[in-house]
């Protein structure tokens, strides 16, 4: 037998005296991994403890601020100095400086912090998915993960049920966000509709249709599937729905078809970020199959974007008369309408849906469920590698984008399915639209602010505050309505902006007011355009708008008065000037901002047909040109 070990190991494998450093180092390393059997008192399970109970220590007191720690500053002036220290350092102090990087983080749970769809995750899904990180399951295949891999086949077959379609058909992969799944959406519909794009690439200029308020990810997917951004066409939407109007549809589909241009994929946005506009999915079918690709094409592709609507499918078994959850009535015809409205998935090829928003999960956390499995399957398949063997009969890793897939995704997914059940989600949307009520009374009652968009069934309520005298609703319809009122409203679009501009600077400057911190909202520059601009060749006759997202469940009745209340102090300060201190932090090079910013133009392919403008990403609203 070979000795070679001698000099350094003891035969239970602790380290002689005079061992080399590099072995006593390693001897040190590995109190630093979680045993690999068990004990009577994980110190791993101490430990976790310990770094949750320090990260507890960043939350206010219960009336306290919004953001998590004490230091409001930003500074990202020292990054480009880090480097690798050349010693080890301990656990214990790794753990602190992880958590200094919480500091001044927007803490989603507070209840006047709500300005996008971010919902905090419920404690189930964290475990889960922090579960994942103690033993690293990777759901490429079955070999890897095991049983876990159930939480990604379970939660698929959940969700089927849930849209309705074949459990035993359908599947389902989790992927890195809704733009994952958009992504996996386009990449599909591309192989359907030109299957020798696969070996060859994309030779023809197919092309995507969806929206105008479609989400603005259409452009990553054709990006960097590498279809282009000018093969988007981007169809009018319905002035009352928001939704897609068919008839722009209809000529469209027409024309393409007269020119014998294939359909690569129509997109229908199951709820809209803002308006939560909701697109009709059964039409959008009966138009796919009344006007089919021409002859060598695939047919066209029908994918859903629901990834903020898809929640609502869980009203499925609701029974609307009985109003068995006693929601209001106001309420009640909202999210009947909404889960009528989203229910019509069940015509689609694919849908995605984020977890990680109407799903109060951890980020990120979405999934991409496919009517048809074995269809994908068979479209998608590439060989195996020469280093992973099939070793069980589950092996996704064959027809994903992604390689190594981590667990976390589809244990947080899978956990709150369990959690929540349908009462749960039930209950949760549910009290947002009571919530957003609540705050449109508010708002009702009080003269110089005017809820804008009243017609919305979704989570987010706009409004717009005016001067004192003003009357809100008066004035607000002198701006929608009159072409004369544009530099009114022009002005007072500045005007919203500054009181949003004013609201950041309070929360994050720490200011008291009174009793209370300044809440976190945000405000939309391109809610919707003005009656008179309908055709958008007027960039600066569109509504601005105050934005509550009320995702979080300590969203209560007092948080929204008190929401409002700060807004009018803000809207008073705005008048009296006060200025503004910055709180962009400190960027040095590499991450500076450029002067030669590439402003990418994409070419418009046809001046009847609207294309998207790119400057016009940050709105959550699509301006097309026509
Ligand atoms: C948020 C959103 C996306 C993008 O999803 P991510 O999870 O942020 O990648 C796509 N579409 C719609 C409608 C969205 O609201």
């Amino acid at each position: 037998m070979r000795k070679y070990s001698s000099r350094v190991w003891r035969y239970d494998g602790s380290i002689e005296q005079d061992a080399p450093r590099w072995a006593k180092l390693r001897a040190d390393m590995q109190p630093a991994f979680p045993t690999y059997y068990a004990t009577d008192n994980d110190p791993f399970a101490e430990l976790v403890g310990q770094a949750i109970r320090q990260l507890n220590q960043l939350k206010p007191e219960a009336i306290g601020h919004g953001y998590l720690g004490y230091d409001p500053n930003l500074d990202y002036s020292q990054v480009a100095d880090a480097e690798l220290a050349p010693n080890m350092d301990n656990v214990e102090n790794v753990i602190y400086q992880s958590i200094a990087l919480f500091e001044g983080m927007p803490n989603w749970n507070h209840p006047r912090v709500m300005p996008n769809v971010i919902p905090p995750a419920n404690t189930a899904a964290i475990i889960a998915a922090m579960m994942t990180n103690v033993f690293s399951p990777n759901i490429i295949e079955g070999e890897y993960a095991w049983n876990v891999e159930k939480s990604e086949m379970e939660s698929a077959a959940i969700i089927a049920k849930l849209i309705g379609w074949d459990a035993r058909e359908a599947g389902g992969l989790y992927t890195f966000g809704g733009s994952g799944c958009y992504f996996y959406g386009l990449k599909y519909a591309l192989t359907q509709v030109l299957p020798d794009s696969r070996c060859k690439g994309i030779r023809t200029d197919g092309k995507l249709l969806v929206s105008q308020q479609g989400h603005y990810c259409m452009m990553n997917s054709t990006d960097w599937t590498g279809l282009g951004m000018e093969n988007i066409i981007t169809i009018k939407t319905d002035p009352q729905t928001n939704a897609m109007d068919m008839e722009d549809l209809e000529r469209v589909m027409q024309e393409l078809s007269a020119e014998r241009i294939p359909i690569i994929s129509i997109v229908c946005t199951m709820g809209t970020t803002d308006a939560f506009a909701i697109d009709p999915v059964d039409q959008v079918r009966e138009l796919i199959d009344k006007y089919p690709n021409p002859p060598g094409f695939g047919r066209t592709f029908l994918y859903c974007d629901a990834v903020i609507g898809w929640s609502w499918l869980t009203f499925k078994d609701y029974d609307f008369m009985g109003n068995p959850l006693g929601f209001d009535d106001i309420i009640l015809s909202k999210i009947e309408r909404n889960y009528r409205l989203i229910s019509k998935v069940i015509y689609a090829d694919a849908i995605g849906c984020d977890f990680h928003k109407t799903g109060w999960s951890t980020y990120n956390c979405s999934i991409f469920m496919m009517r048809d499995l074995a269809h994908f399957k068979t479209l998608m398949l590439r060989p195996g590698s020469v280093y992973l063997q099939e070793r069980t009969c589950y092996n996704p890793g064959l027809y994903t984008l992604e390689v190594s897939r981590s667990g976390s995704y589809s244990m947080a997914g899978w956990a709150t399915l369990k959690f929540l059940g349908q009462e749960g989600f039930q209950s949760l949307l549910g009290g947002i639209l009571e919530m957003g009520q609540y705050l449109r009374d508010c708002i009702d009652s009080e003269d110089t602010s005017v809820c804008v968009n009243d017609e919305d069934y979704g989570f987010v309520t706009l409004f717009r505050v005016y001067r004192r005298g003003v009357n809100a609703r008066e004035q607000y319809n002198r701006e929608l309505n009159e072409p004369n009122a544009r530099n009114e409203l022009i002005e007072n679009n500045k005007f919203q902006q500054k009181i949003a501009d004013q609201l950041w600077e309070w929360f994050r400057t720490d200011q008291q007011l009174g009793a209370e911190y300044a809440p976190y909202i945000s405000y939309t520059s391109g809610f919707r355009p003005t009656s008179y601009n309908m055709d958008q060749s007027d960039p600066e006759a569109v509504i601005y708008a105050l934005k509550s997202y009320p995702m979080n469940i300590n969203i209560n009745a007092q948080a929204m008065d008190t929401l409002l209340e700060l807004v009018l102090l803000a809207r008073d300060a705005v008048l009296e000037g006060e200025a503004n201190t910055e709180t962009r932090g400190n960027c040095q090079p590499p991450y500076c901002d450029i002067d030669e910013a590439n402003d990418l133009q994409c070419n418009q392919p046809d001046p009847k047909r609207g294309l998207m403008q790119i400057r016009s990403l940050l709105s959550g609203v699509g301006m097309p040109r026509y």
